[in-house]
């Protein structure tokens, strides 16, 4: 094997989702782009706004923007308006060095890990989970421990105690999440603080908590908690992926509670590791973001989609709760073998992802960051796919 032993089964595991893509691409040359309805990524489509485009032209035009190296964790000010936007919204009392500016959410998640975990420690996440998870724990050497959540896809906290060891050192949620679109109560919150304080105690070790939340901002009329508020030894990380629609330009921070055990250093190690990866964050859009704190796509589309896509699949008599946030549905498959299902609906050119990628088996999900025509013109095939298993 002319790779890394060790690299053998990740690659395995890339090129299957290589495959969908490519299956997509085929699919799309066959039968013509409207005509293929491909709901497997979740890649925003909604333009960003036209502050982004704003900042841009202003940016390139002036005389004083940076393209030149700056302190690895990112440039002050835009670090410092980061922390202004965050106590203002939070009221945390955070400091600009406990801000890194990261290459993306998945950029600050690698960091982290890597900051803060020894070769065989365990991270534990609720599933279903998003499926990176998988390699951010592989880089960082450690092993990524799961725990069932609810059939609702809520925290079931007794089953977290209970799978909570000595080897834990980090929890890692994602609300609103992805792939299930649930968004975490406030009292379900409170009650992991509750939780890893308590086991942290009984294991002599700090647990820390770290909250991905890229999709913060894409959520419908619930209540998103500050996640500063349930623990303090929290790690909060997301990124302009999905609220701005930039996920191609790799841009997104990190955000350490400032009473977190041993804050200061945390953040140094992950200005360290941030720099050991991929030297700093994107020089441009530190200076685009640092200027667009609080400014978002128009969530009001992706609701309306959700709403459209909701009642058309409930329609066809597919099972699933309306989901609070980020842009995913994730239904229970009509059939037990969810994998089985997904190749059913790619005869009816639809593209979805089984649920079993995701640590849940026995549901598939469903991206709505399309077009509002693709949703419109898939609704008849999905219909096909259930009633042809019924
Ligand atoms: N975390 C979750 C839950 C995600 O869904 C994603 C991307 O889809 C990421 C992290 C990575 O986000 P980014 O593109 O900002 O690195």
């Amino acid at each position: 094997m002319p790779i890394a032993d060790k690299m053998v089964k990740m690659v395995e595991a890339a090129s299957m989702i290589r495959r969908m893509f490519e299956e997509g691409i085929k699919m799309r040359e066959k039968y013509g782009p409207d005509n293929v309805f491909d709901f497997s990524l979740g890649n925003p489509d909604v333009p960003p706004p036209a502050a982004v485009k704003n900042a841009l032209i202003e940016l390139i035009n002036s005389k004083t923007t940076s393209h030149g190296y700056m302190p690895n964790s990112g440039y002050p000010h835009v670090r410092q308006a980061v922390a202004d936007y965050l106590n203002k919204e939070y009221n945390v009392g955070l400091t600009s060095d406990l801000i890194v500016m990261t290459a993306g959410a998945a950029g600050a998640l690698n960091d982290t890990l890597r900051a803060l975990l020894n070769p065989g420690d365990d991270i534990l996440t609720p599933a279903p989970y998003f499926v990176g998870y998988n390699q951010y724990a592989f880089v960082a050497g450690v092993n990524l421990k799961t725990v069932e959540s609810f059939p609702d896809f809520h925290l079931d906290l007794d089953a977290i105690e209970k799978a909570i060891t000595k080897n834990t050192r980090v929890m890692l949620i994602n609300s609103p999440n992805n792939p299930t679109g649930a968004v975490y109560t406030r009292e379900e919150l409170m009650g992991l603080g509750k939780i890893l304080e308590a086991a942290s105690q009984k294991f002599g070790k700090r647990i820390y908590l770290i909250s991905d939340e890229p999709y913060r901002k894409i959520v419908y009329g619930v209540e998103v908690p500050c996640m500063f508020d349930v623990y303090p030894h929290t790690i909060v990380l997301t990124s302009y992926s999905k609220e701005l629609s930039l996920a191609g330009e790799r841009i997104g921070y990190l955000a350490i509670h400032p009473k977190a055990e041993d804050a200061a250093i945390i953040a140094s190690a992950t200005g360290v590791t941030n720099t050991m990866m991929y030297v700093n964050a994107p020089a441009l859009f530190q200076q685009v973001v640092g200027q667009l704190q609080g400014v978002t796509v128009d969530i009001g589309i992706y609701k309306k989609r959700r709403d459209m896509f909701c009642k058309g699949l409930h329609g066809a008599g597919y099972e699933f709760d309306v989901p609070d946030g980020a842009f995913y549905l994730f239904p229970k498959s009509p059939i037990a073998n969810d994998v089985k299902f997904v190749k059913i609906l790619s005869e009816q050119n639809i593209l979805a992802v089984p649920g079993t990628a995701f640590g849940g088996p026995g549901h598939f999900r469903l991206s709505y960051a399309v077009p509002d025509k693709t949703i419109q013109g898939s609704l008849e095939r999905f219909k096909k796919a259930f009633d042809s298993v019924k």
